[in-house]
């Protein structure tokens, strides 16, 4: 049985998708590649909203995340955590050598501006860490207002991961003024898992030139310098290029705003649902995410059996909660390709399954 996927990421990949993603191979130092490499440029900038090159690396997002660690600090990272994902970035900063120090919030809860100020005022710090979208508890923390701060701590790099939020909203690089921003590409792009894009700031170049023991696999000189001629530092999973092109074209035909405005659409009738049915959203509303809703089980049912039900009667398939939350809070996907009336019909499908397990 083929199951339709409601997990936050993989998320489901569409016909069109996987058929693109399907096309034969070229030599990745061909005239071919190159052609389709510059054919996905314009897409992916448009996506991030900059005019900075936007690199694709093969690797799922945490390879992107450890190589920004490696290319950008020298003394310190804050690693800014509320949430399973990011609560992982510190031990990943210092099994790669770099001194840590760990900005813990509560899972639920955003990481606030005022909150990383007050650490970074110590100028111990030339890096921080900070997901956007924290996915495992659902939680958006306020990107503008925390880059804001990057005005204030100009030497401090800023790396951002969107990895559940790029395409959701905007989020427009440039503007921000932060240095690196990254999303795998199994989330809201909605592509099989195996491949990030990331972009990096002119100031971030600047201090990446001076780092040493930046690796081998992900040397952001190495991505700028391949840029330069339409290439990858290594043999790029080229089915991803293929796979982005046909994205990006479906993204911009449809057009950023709608998309955006689609996604919240999607979300409240997730959000919705959830509270009509007596359940609570984990984070608090201003801070919810726009691509999943974590809800708070506050009802008390056996998450488990829900979505064994889900799986089992309807080959759907939603998240039973991540890590120490557990059971105490599950996660529906309303990203990527999802249309109102897909999500509508989901809920209608959550509503039974509801029924069956508390009846
Ligand atoms: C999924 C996710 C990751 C980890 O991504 P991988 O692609 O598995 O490396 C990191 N950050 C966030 C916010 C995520 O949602």
């Amino acid at each position: 049985m083929a199951y339709k996927l409601h997990i936050p990421g993989p998320i489901q990949v569409s016909e069109k998708t996987f058929k693109a993603f399907s096309q034969p191979m070229v030599g990745h130092r061909s005239k071919d590649f190159q052609e389709l490499y510059a054919r996905v440029q314009p897409g992916l900038q448009k996506l991030f909203y900059t005019k900075q090159p936007v690199f694709t690396a093969t690797g799922s997002s945490w390879s992107v995340m450890e190589a920004a660690v490696r290319n950008l600090s020298v003394k310190k990272v804050l690693t800014c955590m509320n949430g399973a994902f990011s609560d992982k970035w510190y031990g990943v900063a210092t099994s790669n050598g770099k001194a840590a120090e760990k900005l813990q919030v509560e899972w639920g809860k955003p990481v606030l501006p005022e909150q990383i100020d007050a650490r970074l005022a110590t100028g111990e710090f030339d890096a921080l860490t900070f997901i956007h979208s924290e996915t495992s508890t659902g939680t958006l923390s306020p990107l503008e207002e925390v880059a804001r701060l990057k005005r204030k701590y100009p030497d401090v790099m800023f790396i951002i991961d969107v990895v559940s939020s790029l395409s959701t909203k905007k989020i427009p690089f440039d503007e921000l003024g932060v240095d690196v921003m990254l999303a795998g590409v199994q989330k809201a792009l909605a592509l099989p898992p195996g491949a990030t894009v990331f972009t990096v700031s002119e100031a971030a170049f600047k201090r990446v030139e001076q780092v040493a023991g930046r690796g081998y696999y992900g040397d952001f000189m190495e991505f700028r310098a391949n840029h330069e001629k339409n290439m990858t530092p290594s043999t790029p999973s080229i089915s991803h290029f293929y796979a982005l092109e046909s994205k990006l074209g479906e993204i911009l035909a449809e057009g950023l705003d709608t998309r955006f405005a689609r996604h919240l659409e999607n979300v409240m009738i997730v959000r919705e649902w959830a509270l009509k049915n007596g359940f609570e959203l984990f984070p608090e509303l201003p801070y919810a995410t726009v691509g999943l809703t974590c809800i708070k089980n506050t009802r008390d049912i056996d998450v488990a059996a829900l979505v064994a039900w889900l799986k089992q009667n309807k080959g759907i398939i939603i998240d039973g909660g991540y890590g120490k939350i557990k059971g105490r809070t599950f996660r529906i996907s309303s990203m990527g390709d999802e249309t109102t009336a897909g999500i509508y019909e989901l809920m209608a499908n959550v509503s039974e399954a509801l029924k069956a397990v508390t009846a």
